[in-house]
């Protein structure tokens, strides 16, 4: 390990020891230590065949609103092999290392993942912003109803790659999709998420009066989709301490940023050894 690391890992230790309340922001690579692929980079998912059951599927030609709309079977045979996945896959230990941290503090999560492992690793389900959605979550193919619906267990026909049976809208009858926000979608119907983020807001506000000791981590969010970066560095700007734990593309701009070049899991596990070791 590199001397800064070392120093900066020493730093971030402190931080979360003294403060009363932390900003999570996770981006892919939090989920990538326990197996689940990110979808985006260079060898992300969207760029990649997957192989299904022996079937070559391009994740691009079917999670697009168009393939749920033209081939829904297909479609959803994808979403509901991701699906049984994320249910399959249990969070890895820094989920458990991290909410340990966060005992007797304030927190607030805002995470680009759609997996539901935060929640599965007991993080409080009202104090998570899924900014884009979750793959538990299913909305009407007509985009005029705003309600979303927790996604019923679907069949896939491993042999054909297709569903058995649509999910459909309790309201009206229609197909359904996966409340995800898709590759170009403007059929998102972001309601629940909007809550999320209403929440989050509000967390922010009362959290900034109330403590004097905030702190944000921002744990495997990358450039390449930078929706989460953006959102740390708004919300931190110079006035607090970020720690950004990232194997790559870790630099900060501000004094009192630091940069933590390792894995997720990694990372975790070193801050929480040293938190349980000298500030416990
Ligand atoms: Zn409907």
């Amino acid at each position: 390990m590199n001397p800064s690391t070392t120093t900066n890992i020493e730093t971030a230790a402190s931080l979360i020891s003294n403060a009363e309340a932390v900003l999570i922001y996770a981006g892919a690579g939090m989920s990538v230590d326990s197996g689940l692929e990110q979808y985006r980079g260079k060898d992300g998912l969207w760029t990649r065949y997957l192989d299904i059951d022996g079937h070559q599927i391009k994740y691009m030609d079917l999670m697009t609103h168009m393939a749920f709309d033209e081939t829904p079977e297909q479609a959803w045979a994808l979403a509901a092999s991701l699906m049984k996945k994320y249910e399959e896959t249990m969070p890895h230990q820094g989920y458990g290392q991290l909410l340990d941290l966060l005992k007797n503090k304030d927190y607030f999560v805002m995470t680009s993942n759609c997996d539901h492992q935060f929640q599965k690793a007991g993080f409080d389900p009202n104090k998570i912003y899924e900014c884009h959605g979750s793959l538990r979550y299913m909305q009407c193919m007509d985009i005029l109803e705003r309600d979303t619906w927790l996604t019923p267990k679907i069949e896939v026909d491993s042999v054909k790659f297709e569903v058995k049976e649509l999910p459909k809208c309790p309201t009206c009858g229609a197909y359904c999709r996966p409340n995800i926000y898709l590759f170009g979608d403007w059929f998102w119907v972001s309601t629940r998420s909007t809550y999320q983020l209403i929440e989050y807001i509000n967390w922010t506000k009362e959290a900034t009066t109330k403590y004097a000791n905030i702190i944000a981590i921002e744990i495997g969010a990358g450039n390449t989709i930078a929706t989460i970066r953006q959102a740390s560095e708004k919300f931190v700007e110079d006035k607090y301490p970020l720690i950004r734990i990232n194997p790559n593309d870790c630099l900060v701009k501000q004094p009192n940023h630091m940069g933590i070049d390792m894995g997720a899991k990694h990372a975790i596990e070193e801050i929480s050894t040293l938190v349980q070791g000298t500030f416990s």
